[in-house]
């Protein structure tokens, strides 16, 4: 293997620099050159691309977002956007792709490798920690720090003023980000898709008067949860006590941005360094992962099927711990 292309796809995600970094740095140390693909599977098509030295990733490792830009690619889904890319990959001489991104990135990387034969790793990069064959993916860790930050703002000013907090985190299919904001922060209620009795029991909670033991509740909600939202979610509420002085606060994207924490800069040098580690023992169409602190490889079409799922024994400690 002479030359390997790295590329950052899908939603960016703190950690995915110091990822590159682990990438590039791995295989020169390894004798292979690396070319950066920029903007993910549409600088693939457009050819993108750029030779990557050692020195392009100083000073990337604390840096939020990615230094080769993301995008999403519609062209890319279709044969012919394959072929174009795979022809510029062809002729920058690029035998191997690391693919730092979610599930969809590694359903593209399974695509192209199933038609041409390119050998792909794939590494799990996405603030919602919802892939499987991984405990935690990159930028997770400084999401939720991130929420928990914002959250401990908000409770000084709900305990201050007796208010209802609903505030919306991040999380499309997955509650990680809330359930686990939710412990961490202390929150009344989390309302997340995998829990389909979670807004029946913040109803019965305020409907029980528990709201008179505390002067104030914190209720998170994940974006994706089936409700549709803290909007929603306030309604509702309000429309049954209103009573209640409720503001709702929806963080958004300031969770994808930021500084990596120290986990996520570990992690993500750890997986970048397994992955091109991964190609050198031959291994191909697989997602690489750390599970109980070992590296572990899951094939592509397992870690696109398959979900993983919170822990609901914490589903359950959070309710208790809160009352
Ligand atoms: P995130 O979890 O942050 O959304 P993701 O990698 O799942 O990340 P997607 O938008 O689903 O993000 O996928 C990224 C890109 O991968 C798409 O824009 C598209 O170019 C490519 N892609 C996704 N699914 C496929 C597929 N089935 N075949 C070919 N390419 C795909």
């Amino acid at each position: 293997m002479d030359r390997i292309g790295v590329y950052t796809s899908g939603g960016d995600a703190p950690g995915m620099n110091a990822c590159v970094r682990a990438v590039v740095r791995t295989a020169i140390n390894n004798g292979i050159k690396v070319t950066g693909i920029r903007r993910g599977y549409e600088g693939m098509i457009e050819d993108d691309m750029v030779n990557m030295t050692s020195r392009s990733v100083a000073n990337i490792l604390q840096l939020g977002g990615t230094i080769l830009k993301t995008a999403r690619c519609e062209e890319f889904r279709t044969p012919e956007g394959r072929s174009k890319a795979m022809e510029n990959l062809k002729a920058r001489g690029i035998e191997a792709l690391v693919c730092i991104g979610g599930n969809g990135s590694y359903a593209g990387a399974l695509a192209l490798s199933q038609e041409y034969g390119i050998p792909c790793i794939g590494i799990p990069g996405t603030i919602d920690n919802d892939l499987y064959g991984t405990d935690f993916t990159i930028g997770y860790d400084t999401a939720i720090n991130t929420a928990l930050d914002a959250i401990d703002k908000i409770r000084d000013t709900a305990d201050s003023h007796n208010r209802v907090f609903i505030v919306e985190v991040m999380g499309r299919d997955a509650g990680f980000i809330g359930l686990d904001v939710g412990i961490a922060g202390g929150a009344e209620g989390i309302v997340i898709p995998e829990d389909r009795d979670d807004v029946e029991k913040i109803m019965r909670h305020f409907n029980r008067g528990d709201k008179r033991s505390k002067s104030f509740s914190i209720i998170i909600v994940a974006e994706g949860d089936e409700i549709g939202g803290s909007q929603e979610l306030t309604e509702r509420l309000r429309t049954l006590h209103p009573d209640l002085d409720i503001r709702t606060t929806v963080l958004g994207h300031i969770q994808r941005g930021g500084s990596p924490t120290a986990r996520d800069r570990i992690l993500a040098s750890r997986l970048g360094y397994e992955a091109v580690h991964g190609l050198m023992k031959g291994l191909k169409d697989v997602a690489v992962g750390i599970i109980n602190g070992s590296p572990n490889y899951t094939p592509f079409d397992t870690a696109i099927t398959n979900t993983k799922s919170v822990n609901y024994e914490l589903v359950r400690m959070a309710e208790v711990l809160a009352r």
